[in-house]
C-alpha cells in the first residue's frame, strides 16, 4: 500500500493468553522474550509504542463469577493478574535494552507508577515503552476496553490487537477450512455481525475516536513491525 503512513504512536494490546505460548496457564518465558523482541524493534524504529497487557492467562473475573465468586471482587483479582504480566513484559523489554515504565490504573507505588495521562505521554516522547497495567482500574471492564481507552487518551494513530491468528476470519480458521480472512472491516461490521475481535465497548470507543484497529498474529516473529507498517497479513478495521 503506497499511501500507507507509518503511525507516530501506536498501542499494542497483548492478551494474557498470548503470553502462555503453548502452555495452559501462566507465562512462558520464551514467548514473552519473543514478543518483547518485536516490540523493541518497533520502538527502536522511532515509532512511539505503548502496551496494554491482559490477564486472562492467570485470572478472569467472569470465569470466577460463573463459579460463584462476587463479580467485582473477581475483576479486581483479574486486574492484579494484568500487573503480574506487565512486570514480566517489562523485564523482557529491559533485557532487550528498551527503557520502559509500568503505569498501573490501581495504585501500587512500590512496583509501578500511578497512571497519569500527561506523564505517560512524556515517557513516550522520551522513547520509553509505557506498559499500562490493571486495565481501566474498574470492574466490569476488559483490557480490550482499556486498550481502546488508553489509545484514545494517548492520541495514538493506531491500535493493534495481537491475536492467535493473522486477522479476523469469517469463521474460526483453526476449525473451518473454508474460513476467509477479511482485509478490511468497518466498526459497524464488527458490531452488527458480532465478530470476535474486541468487545463492543472497545469497538465503540475506537469508532467514536476514529482510531483504526489492526488485528494480526502476535506469534509470528516480525509480524508486529509488519502490521505497524501496513505490510504482511492483517485485518484493518476503520
Ligand atoms: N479487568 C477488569 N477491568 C479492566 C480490565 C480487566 O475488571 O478494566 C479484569 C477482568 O476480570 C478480566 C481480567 O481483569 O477478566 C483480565 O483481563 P482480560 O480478560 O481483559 O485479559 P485478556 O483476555 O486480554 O488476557
Amino acid at each position: 500500500n503506497d499511501s500507507f503512513v507509518a503511525p507516530r504512536r501506536a498501542l499494542l494490546k497483548i492478551s494474557g493468553e498470548a503470553l502462555m505460548g503453548s502452555g495452559q496457564f501462566g507465562v512462558d518465558a520464551h514467548t514473552v522474550d519473543r514478543i518483547a523482541a518485536d516490540v523493541a524493534t518497533v520502538s527502536r524504529s522511532g515509532i512511539e509504542v505503548c502496551l496494554v497487557v491482559g490477564g486472562g492467562n492467570i485470572f478472569r473475573g467472569l470465569t470466577a463469577a460463573a463459579r460463584g465468586m462476587d463479580r467485582a471482587q473477581g475483576d479486581y483479582a483479574g486486574m492484579l493478574a494484568t500487573v503480574i504480566n506487565a512486570l514480566m513484559v517489562q523485564n523482557a523489554l529491559e533485557r532487550e535494552g528498551v527503557a520502559t515504565r509500568v503505569m498501573s490504573a490501581i495504585h501500587m507505588s512500590s512496583i509501578a507508577e500511578p497512571y497519569i495521562r500527561r506523564r505517560a505521554v512524556r515517557h513516550m516522547e522520551k522513547g520509553r515503552v509505557v506498559i499500562f497495567a490493571a486495565g481501566t482500574g474498574n470492574p466490569f471492564f476488559t483490557t480490550d476496553t482499556a486498550a481502546a481507552l488508553r489509545a484514545a487518551e494517548m492520541d495514538c494513530d493506531l491500535l493493534l490487537k495481537g491475536t492467535q491468528v493473522d486477522g479476523v476470519y469469517s469463521a474460526d480458521p483453526r476449525k473451518d477450512a473454508t474460513a476467509t480472512r477479511y482485509e478490511t472491516l468497518t466498526y459497524m461490521d464488527v458490531l452488527s455481525r458480532d465478530l470476535n475481535v474486541m468487545d463492543a465497548a472497545a469497538i465503540s470507543l475506537a469508532r467514536e475516536n476514529r482510531l483504526p484497529i489492526v488485528v494480526f498474529n502476535i506469534h509470528e516473529a516480525g509480524a508486529f513491525e509488519q502490521a505497524v507498517r501496513g505490510e504482511g497479513k492483517f485485518t484493518r478495521i476503520e
